[in-house]
This record gives structure tokens, sequence and C-alpha cells, in this order.
């Protein structure tokens, strides 16, 4: 099959790789769309000897199994079902099973993907095939996220949030905490494209690195180290900071004044349970309009290798690699 070979220094290459093996209880899915994320950004620059992605959609081509031609979305924590974890619906926190798909096992940059039967989560026919990739990272991530934190904020609609990060994740917690009552939302982003549509989408736009005001409510999804030394600084006392965005470099904290002196909540949160599926999908309809405005481009995958040099300079949102299916 044709699949995408990160080669290390940003070096994107179209290669023929074997057809998936598919393990028992597993199935083979066709890629029909597989997302870009800014996390792949450090397999383009070391290079990887699997195929990555991880936001793949697709159709389970089985036959004879009771999901073939089901539309699916591929949920990546590969998980046992049995753990404390698990069994409490903590899908994403297993406690025997490491792997991520697209990550440690061949993901969704090819024509097709074996995946373990348990990752198929279904998609209704009434979600495109362009905007199904959003209900695993821009939207389960972030959604889940603030869900997480919910219980710690009082009132909502009166609070004052901060999101540092104006990419997918960034942008689906602003759609997100919209939806769940949210009215003064401040982004922060360097990228000006980036914060005209966040403000389009009903953010106020912040100044990078401005550490005047405080926050209730920080939402980091930049992964930028000075980016989390402003939301311990900015989040106001009894406020939370919600760590999302990753980054592989040691984040050295400094207690500075203003953030040894207040009790505040640091918060981090990775990925979503599986549960949280269906409450996505509502989410997803509810703001229809919103999402389709994040994906900016659908390509072919003979195109990835400029799709994702222009991806990672930010001149996109959410791009997404047409497979074959
Ligand atoms: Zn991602
Ligand atoms: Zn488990």
């Amino acid at each position: 099959m044709r699949a995408i070979q990160f080669s290390g220094d940003q070096r994107i290459e179209l290669v023929h790789r074997p057809w998936p093996v598919v393990a028992p209880g597993e199935v083979l899915l066709r890629v029909r769309r597989t997302a870009l994320c800014g996390s792949d950004g450090k397999l383009w620059r070391k290079g990887a000897a699997h195929t990555p992605g991880h936001e793949i959609f697709g159709l389970v081509d089985q036959p004879g199994h009771a999901r073939h031609g089901q539309r699916c979305v591929v949920y990546i924590p590969v998980h046992c079902g049995q753990c404390a974890q698990c069994l409490a619906g903590q899908t994403h926190t297993c406690e025997r099973e490491s792997t991520l798909i697209g990550w440690n096992r061949d993901g969704g940059y090819g024509e097709a993907l074996a995946v373990p039967e348990p990752c198929l989560l279904p998609v209704p026919e009434d979600i495109d095939d362009d905007l199904a990739p959003l209900l695993l990272d821009t939207i389960g991530t972030a959604a889940h996220a603030l869900r997480l934190v919910r219980p710690l904020l009082r009132n909502l609609a009166s609070m004052r949030v901060l999101i540092t990060g104006a990419g997918p994740v960034g942008l689906g917690g602003l759609i997100a905490l919209l939806d769940m009552g949210a009215t003064n939302v401040s982004m922060a982003d360097p990228r000006p494209q980036r914060c005209a549509l966040a403000a389009s989408l009903g953010a106020r736009i912040h100044p990078v690195g401005e550490r005047s005001q405080r926050f209730d409510l920080v939402l980091e999804s930049s992964g930028n180290l000075a980016a989390r030394d402003q939301g311990l600084e900015v989040v106001a006392a009894q406020g939370v900071m919600l760590w999302v965005g990753e980054n592989d470099e040691p984040w050295t904290v400094h207690e500075t004044k203003p953030v040894r002196r207040k009790d505040f909540f640091l918060v981090r949160s990775f990925y979503f349970p599986k549960s949280d599926h269906e409450a996505n999908i509502a989410l997803l309809r509810r703001h229809r309009a919103s999402y389709e405005r994040l994906v900016d481009r659908v390509f072919d995958m003979a195109e990835m290798g400029t799709e994702f040099a222009r991806f990672m300079a930010g001149e996109r949102i959410k791009p997404l690699m047409r497979g074959t299916a």
C-alpha cells in the first residue's frame, strides 16, 4: 500500500509498505481522512520507523465481521478493558497497555491500518467525512479537559478565561467553553490569522505574554514553556490552570511571588475516555458550522510533504489527508 514515511530532518516520502497484518481481535480500517497534528512535529524532525498519523477516520473492511462497512474514528489508546482504570471508564489511562496508535504502532498516514476492535468509535451518517477526525483531538481532548475541571469552576458565565494557543485544541476549547456557557474567553497566539479566526468564533484577543490581568481559568494548549509560566502567574486565586499542551523539553517552574502566594489548581489532562464519544458527537452537531471553519484544507497523500510543511509553518489550522477508501 501507499503510505507516508517520516524520514527525519523534516523529510517526508511517499513509500510502499506491506499491506497491514490484522491480528486476532483487530480489523482492517481503510483510511478516509487523517488530520494533521502539531504533535507529529517531533516525528517530522526525528523520523519514525512506523507510519504516523493519529487522528484517523475510515471504513472497516473486514468481510464477515459484524462491523464490516462501519464508518469509524480510531481511539488511539490501546486499552485492556479489565484494569481498575478501564473498569472505571478511564480507558485513556489503562494501567496495562500504553500503546498509542500512530505513535507506537502504525497509524493513519497510509491507505489502511489494523485497529484493535475496542479502539473503533462509530461515526453517525450525518457527520461528514471532513468533520469526523475532529471528534478526536480537537473535540475529544479539549472537551474532556474542560469536563474534568468543571466541578472546580463556580460560575462559568461570569468567569474570566484565557486560552494560550489558538491551534485546533485551543480553538476546540473555545467552542466547548462557549457551549458550556462561558461568555468571557480571551485567546493569545502569536499568529495573526489564528487570532482573527478565534475572534470570529467569539474570543477576545489577549496580547501574547501579557501578565497584568488575572483569569479564573487558563487553558494552556500551546505546549510553549513561556505560556505555561505565564499561566501559573496569571491564574487567579482559587482558579484553575489547565495544562493540555505537550512539549518534550524539561519544564522548570519559576516560583515567583505571583505563583507562590495563592491557592490555585494545576490540572493535567490527556486525551479522553471512550465514554465521552456520544457527548462529543452531540457537541459537534450543536456547533457544526464553527468546527467546519477549522478544516481549511483536504489534500491527497502525494501532497503530504508540502502540506505538512505549510501546517508546521502555521499556515493551516486542521488540514486533512485524504485516504483511498
Ligand atoms: Zn493530535
Ligand atoms: Zn486497562
